[in-house]
């Protein structure tokens, strides 16, 4: 039998390099060896005040995210493709997880504490924050998966499920196995404004769905090295985004070698280095263009892909919490 993937996303908005580079490129590679689950995580998405109040911002979102990933090359007849708030069950074990954890060890989380701060939260977060961790635990273990792949912000997420896991297994009988994280290529791909994470909440994306237009704009207002005023002066490599984003995309690597090497003696200009990014990011983006195009004029398929997904993984869910309530002595009438 196939081992298990389980990942996704939040439906906050369309999806962006980051996290291609993060998680879906090893969906795409793994998609043959593991049973793969994706969600698109609407039920979450809720977790951010922001986002309470925009019903039709998340839900449209479903759809793109389902198309993003689609579009980057996860095939449907081998994925498993779910929006979370269609399968319940993943609420009612949620629920059932969370007796299991200590309430300040979800405040000690380091993603948390860091939305907390980033997202300038101050106190107004709610229960349902707080419980965000406890839900993807939920997500993973309703489908009994084996393996995680995600963005290393996620990690700690990663390391309570596993808490979880052994907690229930010990407090109430074997259930679950504990879940591995496999980090993507680049664990955490820098914004274009230089920020240490690219994110849609910091507009400082590049997206899966831009056009060329957009792209090209976006990368010729690309953060560099700031300290480099004319092309003659030495210029670094190290931390640039610009050379961070070749590194990633541009599967040209002498190209690459050659312009960090003129970078750094100053015999190479910005608008040089960026219009060659420009080039590579493009040759990435074309069979995904290509893709999305095909799924954006057949919406009917896309919706017929959620619906089995989300039989599919009911059923999964609805067998793992009959053993969960079965191991609690939870009454069946
Ligand atoms: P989210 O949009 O927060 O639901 O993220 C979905 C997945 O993409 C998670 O595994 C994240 O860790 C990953 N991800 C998001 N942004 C980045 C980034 N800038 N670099 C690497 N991984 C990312």
């Amino acid at each position: 039998m196939k081992k298990r993937i389980l990942t996704g996303d939040n439906t906050t908005g369309r999806l962006h390099l980051g996290h291609y580079v993060g998680s879906l490129e090893n969906r795409v590679k793994l998609q043959d060896s593991y049973e793969t689950f994706v969600i698109l995580a609407d039920a979450h998405s809720l977790a951010y005040p922001k986002y309470i109040g925009q019903p039709d911002l998340i839900s449209d979102s479903i759809l793109q995210v389902a198309i993003d990933n689609l579009s980057v090359g996860l095939a449907p007849e081998k994925v498993t493709l779910f929006a979370e708030s269609t399968v319940p069950e993943i609420y009612e074990i949620a629920l059932l997880l969370s007796m299991l954890v200590p309430y300040p060890r979800i405040l000690r989380n380091p993603t948390i504490k860091d939305e907390i701060r980033e997202k300038e939260l101050g106190d107004n977060y709610s229960m349902g924050f707080l419980n965000f961790p406890i839900m993807m635990a939920s997500d993973i273990l309703s489908v009994r998966a084996d393996l995680v792949p995600v963005g290393e912000d996620q990690e700690p997420h990663l390391e309570l499920t596993r808490e979880i896991v052994r907690k229930f297994n010990s407090t109430y009988g074997e259930v679950f196995k504990e879940p591995e994280a496999m980090i993507g290529r680049v664990a955490r791909l820098v914004g274009l404004d230089g920020s240490t994470k690219m994110t849609k909440s910091l507009n400082n994306a590049i997206f899966l769905s831009d056009d060329e237009k957009t792209v090209r704009q976006k990368v010729l207002k690309m953060y560099t090295d700031p300290n480099r005023l004319h092309p003659t002066d030495p210029g670094k490599v190290e931390g640039n985004p610009v050379f961070i984003y070749h590194d990633a995309f541009n599967d040209n690597k002498e190209e690459v070698e050659d312009l960090k090497k003129r970078y750094v003696v100053g015999r190479v200009g910005d608008v040089e280095v960026k219009e060659r990014l420009i080039v590579a990011i493009e040759k990435f983006l074309a069979p995904i263009r290509e893709r999305r195009a095909k799924y954006e004029a057949d919406l009917d398929t896309v919706h017929g892909i959620l619906i089995e997904g989300a039989k599919r993984t009911r059923k999964e869910a609805a067998e793992t919490l009959n053993l969960v309530r079965e191991k609690m002595k939870l009454p069946r009438f």
